[in-house]
């Protein structure tokens, strides 16, 4: 590192100690990659212990013409923290990730950015508490902090949508050092405990890629945890009865997550039974159960039916489904089965086995060493099956480019309650990892195989990916983790847009706020 970013980076360490910044070179490389690409390496990596660390640090950045690019667990794939510009410091979260409090009775947790969900809910667990939205299935390393910026579903979004819809308020250094509080705690009032308190803060900072400022703390709101889980799984041929199942469940809002997935793909995927995975799987199914009897059904049945179910639909649809108690949820499984009338009930080992360990170690490529990239819309039921159509055109278009690169896409969708679907295509693909892939890669998957450097493949699904985001466009979608993939302040009505601007200028008059992402 040249002299002149050495004293930057000892002046960093200076203010911060040293604990809290590093400058090697492989780690600088690794917290520039994500999922799908590589930013360039930041002059160091800064970790501060506290808000007011928070404040020092963009101080330090204006006084220096640095930017930040702020980084929680690191786990999108929209190129949503990578630098643009060598003069760069990526913020860590890894020192502000503690649970500050827990009030049960005005039911809210209020937590530093860099918890993880799983940190989260084990804190919440014994208390008989959980947030309201709990977390993407990523949420073993994703951060509440990146997580609420980046804009996230799975756990609680049956019922409650997407994660900024669980927040009460957010703690939030700007891009002039000031320190704000965007619920009712920001004001006279005092407390976090009400959003709504005039114009809705929180909800312009939520979902805003780190654009608008950093994010320390976020206060959510808690509810107790269900009585009763289960789940039911169903199969069908048929696109257009499946949206329709999830459209049905969604609207009266009867299950807590709602995945599906195109069947061909998930054979593909199961790959060659493994008995000992099966068979943790399956221990792990029967412990989140909760009693032995009916442990040992659960246990039975999804063992009896293995992966067989996936030889048989195109598509099949999973529901975790939760009550107050038992008349409660028997009641919504029948209202479920009631709906499905025109699909098959298969085994329910998907979300059984989701909810027994809903924060696995995932890795970031597929099991079998190939790079994986995923990207999303999320679309207004009434223009589902229009994307659908141009989608299995395009498709088919592709398939021999596709196959001729050993290309595969798999589809799944998950409901959005209040919004729509979220549809999903994943590529994945022969080709070298990463930094960030080895260093992600769970010691379970330590000895997975290693593919050479594929260039042309990796061209191929990244020009499939933009003409995607193209074609996603065109049907009207919405995305959460923006990031620098989809489009976003160029696509603005004009009004809407200088508002968007104005709103920048003001939070981040010098743009050290992760500048580039969102387009602004
Ligand atoms: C295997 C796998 C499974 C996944 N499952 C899901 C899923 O179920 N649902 C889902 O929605 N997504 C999923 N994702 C995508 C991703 O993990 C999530 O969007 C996750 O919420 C990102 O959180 P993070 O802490 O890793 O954020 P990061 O990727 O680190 O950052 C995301 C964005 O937030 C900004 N940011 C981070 N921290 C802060 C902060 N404190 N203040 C301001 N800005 C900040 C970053 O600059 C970036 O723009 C998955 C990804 C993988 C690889």
């Amino acid at each position: 590192m040249p002299e002149a970013e050495t004293d930057l980076a000892q002046s960093l360490a200076d203010l911060i100690g040293d604990a809290g910044v590093t400058s090697d070179a492989e780690t600088l490389g690794f917290f520039a990659q994500d999922v799908m690409a590589a930013g360039i390496a930041p002059l160091a990596v800064a970790s501060p212990a506290s808000t007011d660390q928070m404040v020092q640090l963009v101080n330090f950045a204006r006084q220096h013409g640095l930017a930040l690019f702020p980084r929680g667990g690191g786990m999108s794939y929209t190129r949503a923290f990578l630098p643009e510009t060598s003069r760069a410091i990526v913020v860590d979260f890894s020192r502000l990730a503690a649970i500050r409090a827990i009030s049960a009775e005005d039911g809210h947790v209020t937590v530093e950015a860099g918890c993880t969900w799983a940190a989260l809910d084990a804190a919440l667990a014994p208390l008989g508490l959980r947030t309201r939205f709990w977390g993407p299935m990523s949420g073993g390393t994703a951060t509440v902090g990146g997580s609420l910026s980046n804009g996230s579903v799975t756990f609680g979004s049956g019922q409650v949508g997407a994660s900024a819809n669980a927040v009460k308020s957010f703690e939030i250094v700007t891009g002039t050092g000031a320190v704000i509080h965007s619920g009712s705690d920001g004001t006279g009032a005092g407390q976090p405990g009400n959003r709504s308190h005039g114009p809705d803060l929180t909800g312009l900072f939520a979902h805003d890629c780190g654009a608008l400022g950093i994010k320390t703390a976020v206060t959510l709101e808690t509810e107790p945890r269900p009585g009763q889980v289960d789940g039911i799984s169903f199969a069908s041929d048929d696109f257009a009865a499946m949206c329709t199942l999830l459209r049905e469940v969604a609207q009266r809002r009867l299950a807590s997550e709602v995945i599906a997935m195109d069947a061909d793909v998930a054979r593909q995927m199961a790959g060659p039974a493994n008995i000992w995975a099966d068979v943790q799987a399956l221990g792990r199914i029967g412990l989140a159960s909760g009693n032995l009897v009916t442990a040992m059904r659960r246990m039975a049945g999804a063992a009896l039916a293995g992966r067989r179910f996936l030889d048989r639909a195109a598509f099949t649809l999973h529901f975790v489904v939760e009550g107050r108690d038992r008349d409660d949820l028997r009641s919504r499984l029948r209202a479920i089965r009631r709906l499905a009338a025109g699909c098959a009930e298969i085994p329910n080992t998907v979300p059984l086995a989701t909810r027994a360990q809903p924060f696995p170690d995932l890795p970031v490529t597929h099991p079998d060493g190939r790079r994986m990239l995923p990207l999303h819309g999320v679309f207004a039921w009434s223009q589902v099956a229009g994307f659908h159509a141009d989608y299995a055109q395009w498709k088919a278009g592709m398939a021999p480019v596709l196959a001729a690169h050993h290309i595969v896409v798999a589809d799944f969708f998950a409901v959005v309650a209040g919004v729509g679907l979220l549809y999903e295509p994943v590529f994945y693909w022969p080709d070298a990892l990463m930094a960030y892939h080895e260093r992600r890669t769970p010691t379970w998957l330590a000895g997975m195989p290693r593919h050479p450097d594929n260039p042309a493949a990796r061209g191929v699904v990244f020009d499939a990916v933009a003409a995607l985001v193209d074609l996603m466009a065109s049907h009207r979608a919405s995305q959460f983790q923006i990031g620098r993939l989809y489009p976003y302040a160029g696509a603005h009505e004009a009004g809407r847009g200088a508002l968007l601007r104005a709103i920048k200028a003001a939070v981040d008059p010098d743009g050290l706020c992760n500048p580039g992402v969102l387009g602004l």
